[in-house]
């Protein structure tokens, strides 16, 4: 088996709350718990679950961007955190990212041609000839006429500042991409054209995503595997289509079941979900759901629950629908990390 492109063992991120003397000691937002996942080449993994559940975090750990309270991201095997200042300019090429509001992220005083091409010259100077070229070929990977890289960002719709967002990213021909929500900003036609490229663009240049959304109904066409989170958790984490079609974690159920059907004659799961998330500074004690969950039992507010591999390859925490009868082996990778 080949090992995978991108490993995470047991991401935890606390934010502390308190500065100065208490920062180590006072409350804290337990934002991202225990987290493993890993990603295989040319792969789509799906992280998806409501507002507040550390999506963004998981991010921000994986580009380096914050350091984590625990556990370790390995990319090829390397362990990101022990990277040498030259090691870490290779490493950048490789991972890029693509984020929610292309306006917010694109330099508004700079052309598509300046925007596009930044981050190779960050790199390595380019006469201006390749920049036109590279910038040319770029507009054209990402749908776009080679015409428009004199524009400036305001000139763009938001689907096509989205597209310039995925040039920028695609510039130094990453090998794995992170979308945070990167598609929730636009309408649902503009999504489905930006879902589109994105999966044309793992075809032909093998890369791979970790697409970050909070929208059930946009990850359903593109993940090849999802992990749902709820409080810094994965409480799920599935090949993309056995998920859809039997969703495990009541969680999960009921996030499936609050996705609107488009046609009215198929069936509705019924359990909406009551009840606000808690907050992560002080989480219910055992399983976190289990303030909200309509199978809770004594033992799911006492213990918290182990991630439990099934028989098709997801894994589970859930004392009612995945009993934890056999396993004492926590921490358990899980299935995809071929
Ligand atoms: P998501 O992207 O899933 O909406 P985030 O990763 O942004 O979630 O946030 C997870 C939790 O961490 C939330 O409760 C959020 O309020 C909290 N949080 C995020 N950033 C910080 C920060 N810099 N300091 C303190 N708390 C934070
Ligand atoms: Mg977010």
């Amino acid at each position: 088996m080949s090992k995978p492109l991108l490993k995470v063992e047991q991401l935890t991120k606390h934010y502390p709350l308190a500065t100065g003397r208490l920062k180590k000691t006072g409350p804290v937002v337990r934002a991202v718990e225990d987290v493993s996942f890993s990603v295989a080449a040319g792969e789509t993994l799906c992280i998806v679950g409501e507002s507040g559940c550390g999506k963004s975090t998981i991010a921000r750990l994986l580009m380096r961007i914050l350091e984590p309270t625990g556990g370790r991201v390995l990319l090829n095997g390397t362990d990101i955190a022990g990277l040498n200042a030259q090691e870490l300019r290779t490493w950048r090429r490789q991972m890029q990212m693509v984020f929610q509001d292309p306006y917010a992220s694109l330099n508004p005083r700079l052309s598509a041609k300046q925007i596009i091409t930044e981050p190779v010259e960050n790199f390595e100077r380019l006469s201006r000839k390749q920049r036109h070229a590279l910038a040319a070929d770029l507009l054209r990977k990402v749908g776009m006429s080679p015409e428009v890289m004199h524009r400036l960002p305001s000139e763009f719709s938001g689907g096509q500042r989205q597209r310039l967002g995925i040039a920028r990213a695609l510039a130094l021909q990453p090998s794995l991409i992170i979308a945070d929500e990167a598609v929730s900003a636009l309408d649902v036609s503009v999504q489905a054209q930006i879902l589109n490229l994105l999966l044309d663009l793992q075809r032909e240049m093998g890369i791979a995503f970790v697409f970050i959304s909070h929208d059930l109904k946009v990850v359903q066409h593109i993940g090849h595997h999802v992990a749902v989170m709820y409080l810094g958790r994965i409480v799920e984490l599935a090949p993309c289509e056995a998920l859809f079609a039997k969703p495990v974690h009541p969680y999960t159920e009921a996030l499936i079941a609050a996705v609107p059907v488009p046609d009215p004659t198929r069936v509705r799961l019924e359990a909406p979900l009551d009840g606000e998330v808690p907050s992560p500074i002080d989480p219910p004690k055992g399983c976190t759901f289990h303030p909200r969950c309509p199978l809770a039992v004594e033992r799911c507010r006492v213990d918290l629950p182990p991630l439990v591999p099934m028989a098709d390859g997801r894994v589970v925490a859930c004392h009612v629908r995945a009993p934890a009868a056999n396993i004492h082996a926590f921490p358990f990778v899980p299935a995809n990390s071929c």
